[in-house]
């Protein structure tokens, strides 16, 4: 059996990722485990792990290691994750690649996609973005669904994430800066690190990290 593929994808919020992983989750058949993605949904069924993050999420401030640690080894002990993830906003900071590094063991991450985008360009995105608070699916704010405020493809209520206001914006960009960018030079150091151009169409994205990931032979 091949080696289970575990992929990282770093960039700034709103380089594309969520995209992105949708789309390399399908063609690898591994699961997209977003870190923020679970924690929202458990604010939206608002059990006790919901009720605990939600003030923390709407500040666009980060939740405990613990925490995300947790959720991501559980994640990883489903069915769907014997072959490997695409992780998405997981790690954050050293102390979280290094947890990863000690739930894979001997294989560790097999690469770490670093999506590159503009400041200037990510600012923008985040604040034109809007989503369906049902299904999740994203649209800019000219799109007629965002417009009415009606999801075309559920009916659900389209709207701003309260963290993509801007002060939220801004307190996220900064914690990535400072939290998140480290993480470039570890897995560099590892030897695992792409760059792949995050601002072209995502359909080039996607080809570039397609390419990036069979030239590495890791799947
Ligand atoms: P995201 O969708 O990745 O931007 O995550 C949304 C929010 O979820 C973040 O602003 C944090 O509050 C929280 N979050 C997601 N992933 C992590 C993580 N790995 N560590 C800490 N907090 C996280």
């Amino acid at each position: 059996m091949a080696a289970p593929l575990y992929l990282v994808v770093l960039g700034k919020q709103g380089a594309g990722k969520g995209t992105q992983c949708d789309r390399l989750s399908a063609l690898y058949e591994i699961p997209h485990v977003s870190t923020g993605d679970m924690l929202r949904a458990a604010v939206k069924a608002d059990s006790e792990l919901g009720r605990e993050v939600a003030s923390v999420l709407e500040a666009g401030a980060l939740v405990s290691d613990d925490l995300v640690v947790r959720l991501v080894d559980e994640r990883f002990t489903q069915a769907d994750a014997v072959g490997g993830a695409l992780l998405d906003g997981f790690p954050r900071n050293l102390a979280q690649a290094e947890a990863l590094e000690a739930l894979l063991g001997a294989g560790g991450v097999s690469l770490c996609v670093s999506l590159e985008v503009p400041l200037e360009l990510v600012a923008v995105r985040l604040s034109s973005r809007r989503v369906c608070r049902d299904c999740g699916t994203i649209y800019s704010e000219r799109d007629p669904s965002a417009v009415s405020g009606v999801c075309a493809k559920c009916g659900g209520v389209v709207e701003q994430r309260a963290d993509d206001r801007p002060e939220a914006i801004r307190r996220r960009l900064e914690t990535y800066e400072r939290d998140t960018a480290p993480l470039l030079d570890f897995y560099r150091s590892r030897g695992v690190l792409v760059s792949v151009n995050g601002d072209q169409s995502p359909d080039d994205v996607t080809r570039d990290i397609v390419a990036a990931i069979s030239e590495r032979g890791v799947a």
